[in-house]
């Protein structure tokens, strides 16, 4: 019997837009997924999402499957892919909380630390546990569910922090983390012309894997995951078109001006909003 995979989708989550917002509209955190790759009895999931509610309906979610959850995968040291896993861990006490190395913990801890604990106050104030546990270093690329292989693997940077992939051969399957989005405007917030290039490398050395499935780290709720070229294609024109537009925009609305027209149909545009603002600060 082989692997079954499935995800869950927070959905656009509604924050506090900020400086700058148009309060007209609604702010949102851009929908986020959490995946649960399961063999016969034992399961693993890759990543955990942000708020405490996520982290209750993620717990739930797994347990109505009936599998024995044995550890949390974090892909990156981001605040929203694993302050959630409370609940879960609380759900499911013999489950370890893990990511692949000490880059990725530290970054995880930073994100704990006031100087970057504040920006998540700001979005989702005490909607999140604010001493969310943080993952132990795994250590090692090879995970297994079961008898099945599946591999944590770095490759890269992405969104400004280290980027680790959830690869599963026989399902030509990558969770991708922050690496790839589908359908939704890429957190390229203070991102420079080199992190961009290396994002580049890292969405390169994905598509290396020859994956047919992808599952972003952040995905429109109806975007497909079965065509993993078309999102690696996406993701790849999307830097490249924000760091074109870097160079020839005066100001952060051109900016989002001609990122709109060229990506008129992707979620989440407060991302667009917060990546524009942050390369015209003074
Ligand atoms: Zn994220």
């Amino acid at each position: 019997m082989s692997l079954t995979v499935n995800v869950f989708n927070s959905g656009y989550v509604p924050v506090n837009g900020g400086p700058g917002w148009d309060s007209a509209s609604t702010a949102t955190w851009p929908a986020s997924t959490a995946t649960l790759i399961a063999g016969e009895r034992d399961a693993i999931l890759v990543d955990a999402l942000m708020t405490i509610d996520e982290g209750h309906q993620l717990a739930s979610w797994i347990d109505e499957t009936g599998k024995n959850l044995t550890s949390i995968v974090i892909t990156h040291g981001h605040g929203d892919h694993f302050f959630g896993a409370g609940p879960v861990l609380a759900a499911f006490p013999g489950a370890r909380l893990l990511a692949l190395n000490t880059t990725v913990v530290d970054e995880g801890r930073r994100h704990l630390e006031p100087e970057i604990l504040q920006n998540w106050i700001g979005w989702f104030g005490d909607r999140f546990d604010h001493h969310a546990a943080v993952p132990q270093p795994l250590g090692t690329e090879a995970l297994t569910v079961e008898e099945h292989s599946v591999h944590l693997i770095e490759v890269g940077g992405a969104d400004g922090a280290l980027a680790t992939v959830v690869h599963i051969p026989e399902l030509d399957t990558v969770c991708a983390g922050d690496a790839v989005y589908n359908n939704i405007h890429m957190w390229l917030w203070n991102s420079t012309p080199a992190s961009r290039r290396t994002w580049l490398s890292t969405i390169d050395a994905i598509a290396a894997m020859y994956p047919t499935t992808i599952i972003a780290g952040h995905k429109d709720p109806d975007a497909p995951d079965d065509n993993a070229a078309r999102q690696l294609a996406q993701s790849r024109s999307y830097v490249d078109a924000f760091d074109q537009a870097v160079a020839t925009s005066h100001s952060a609305q051109a900016l989002i001006n001609d990122m709109t027209q060229s990506f008129p149909n992707y979620g989440n545009p407060y991302t667009l909003f917060l990546s524009a603002h942050s390369q015209y600060q003074t």
